[in-house]
């Protein structure tokens, strides 16, 4: 079995404003392996999105420990909390979340922007990766110019582009129609083959079948915690994980 590379032990995080506190996570213990595609499902509310920010350093955790490539991550400066994200994770979202007065190769190039890539280089490392998600010749496109499921595809080359451990995806198929949902699963499911990590969030059940495992989320702790079977060839049901 491959090494972890997101693991939780008793991870607690509440939300306080006034004098009032919500515990959203309550203890969750995770272990997700370099090259595992997962799925957490749960109910509106059920902390998804709070788990996802805190495994992506975007918010911080109130207990337990969490553990990125065995690297600790406790509380740090934005700065440093960037430079954990720029070398270990990207992001992929239900609502896109592209710069609408950018074009695509410019939306996709936006993280070598932030590390000081030059322009020549990062617009041709966008244009790659346009060309490996068929959508070259959109290169110089607005957001508003594009279906959601291009736009999908160029959150997703956005989130390659600094070559990831991990991809987080919050609801990614959330805002397509099925069709263009299952094209962009098949897409994220590339990405894992290629070794990425992938961690998908989703109320949507088809969608979670389409992962190795899911995380199942309930009252604040994991109601369950399961590989789905994979069909072999043969016929035969072997489970992902076994
Ligand atoms: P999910 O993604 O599963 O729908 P969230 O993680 O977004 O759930 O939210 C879990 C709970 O925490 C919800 O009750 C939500 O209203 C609350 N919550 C989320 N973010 C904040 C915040 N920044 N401040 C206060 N409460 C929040
Ligand atoms: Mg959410």
């Amino acid at each position: 079995m491959s090494q972890s590379i997101i693991r939780v032990n008793q991870l607690h995080k509440s939300y306080v404003t006034g004098s009032n506190s919500l515990h959203v996570l309550k203890g969750l213990d995770i272990d997700i392996k370099q090259g595992e595609m997962v799925s957490i499902m749960g109910s509106s509310g059920s902390g998804k999105s709070t788990l996802l920010n805190i495994l992506g350093i975007l918010d911080n955790y109130d207990e337990g420990e969490y553990y990125l490539n065995n690297i600790l991550i406790q509380k740090m400066s934005e700065r440093k909390a960037a430079a954990f994200r720029n070398k270990y994770i990207g992001f992929i979202f239900q609502s896109f979340n592209l710069i609408s007065f950018k074009n695509a190769m410019e939306n996709v190039a936006l993280p070598l922007y932030y590390q000081g890539v030059s322009r020549k280089k990062r617009n041709a490392r966008a244009l790659e990766l346009l060309d490996r998600l068929g959508l070259k010749e959109w290169w110089n496109h607005t957001p508003s110019e594009l279906s959601g499921g291009q736009k999908q595809r160029i959150a997703i080359a956005r989130s390659l582009i600094s070559e990831p451990k991990v991809i987080l995806a919050d609801e990614p198929t959330g805002a397509l129609d099925t069709q263009t949902s299952y094209e962009v699963m098949d897409i994220l499911k590339e990405v894992n083959d290629s070794g990425i990590t992938v961690i998908i969030v989703t109320h949507e059940n088809d969608i979670a079948d389409m992962t190795q495992r899911v995380i199942r989320l309930k009252d604040g702790l994991i109601e369950n915690n399961q590989s789905n079977p994979i069909i072999a060839p043969s016929g035969q049901t072997i489970y992902a994980n076994s």
